[in-house]
C-alpha cells in the first residue's frame, strides 16, 4: 500500500530506553527514533509527548527508564507498523539481556486507530496500555480527548502503583504529594 492509495489511520507508540550504549544516552535513542520515524514515507504528522523518566517495571537493579508516547499517521498496516517499530529498535542496537531488563530501545504500538488486532506477533491496544502511568501520562498529554475503544482516556485511571514518574525537568508528579 502507498501513501496516494492509503487511508492514513491515526496510531500511538510508546517508547522507552534505559540502557546508554555507543549509539547514544537513552535520550537520544528515543531522539534517534523520532527522527528516524519522520524519513518514512508511509507515516507523517509525528507529534511526541514530553519525556518523563520512571521507574524500571521488572528487575530493580537497572536504571530509570526514559518514556515518551509518539502519535503519528501511516498507511502501513499493523503488522508493518511493527516493522518498523522492530526496525527502530534494531537501529538502537538492542540486545535482550533479560526478561524486562534494560534495553537500549522499546518500541510498543499503543493504539491503531481504533482497531483491535489479535495476532500471534501483535496484540492491539497494547496489553500494558491501560496499567502503565508510564503510558497513561504521556498519551493523555498528547491527547487529552482521545477515545480508546469506545471509553474516553480520562476515564482510564491512573495505577495507584504510582512508581515514580517524573516529566523531565519538572517536578516530581505524585498521586498523594504527601511524600
Ligand atoms: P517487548 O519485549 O516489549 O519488546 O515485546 C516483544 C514482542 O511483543 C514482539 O516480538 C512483538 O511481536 C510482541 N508484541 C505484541 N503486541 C505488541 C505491540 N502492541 N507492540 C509491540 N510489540 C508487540
Amino acid at each position: 500500500m502507498n501513501a496516494e492509495a492509503g487511508s492514513w489511520i491515526k496510531c500511538y507508540l510508546g517508547l522507552g530506553s534505559n540502557l546508554a550504549n555507543d549509539l547514544g544516552s537513552p535520550t537520544e535513542h528515543l531522539q534517534q527514533a523520532l527522527s528516524a520515524l519522520r524519513q518514512y514515507k508511509q507515516i507523517r504528522k509525528v507529534e511526541v509527548s514530553s519525556f518523563y523518566s520512571s521507574a524500571p517495571m521488572g528487575p530493580q537493579d537497572q536504571a530509570d527508564f526514559v518514556n515518551a508516547v509518539a502519535g503519528l499517521e501511516t498507511t502501513l498496516a499493523p503488522l508493518e507498523l511493527l516493522d518498523v517499530c522492530q526496525q527502530l529498535e534494531q537501529g538502537a542496537k538492542r540486545a535482550r539481556l533479560r526478561h524486562w531488563g534494560e534495553r537500549s530501545l522499546d518500541v510498543d504500538i499503543l493504539l491503531y486507530g481504533q482497531q483491535q488486532v489479535s495476532e500471534p506477533s501483535l496484540i492491539v491496544p497494547h496489553v500494558g496500555l491501560s496499567e502503565r502511568n508510564f503510558v497513561l501520562v504521556p498519551l493523555r498529554e498528547l491527547a487529552p480527548e482521545l477515545m480508546i475503544l469506545q471509553q474516553s482516556i480520562s476515564d482510564y485511571p491512573l495505577s495507584v502503583d504510582w512508581t515514580a514518574l517524573q516529566r523531565l525537568d519538572e517536578p516530581k508528579l505524585r498521586l498523594d504529594d504527601s511524600e
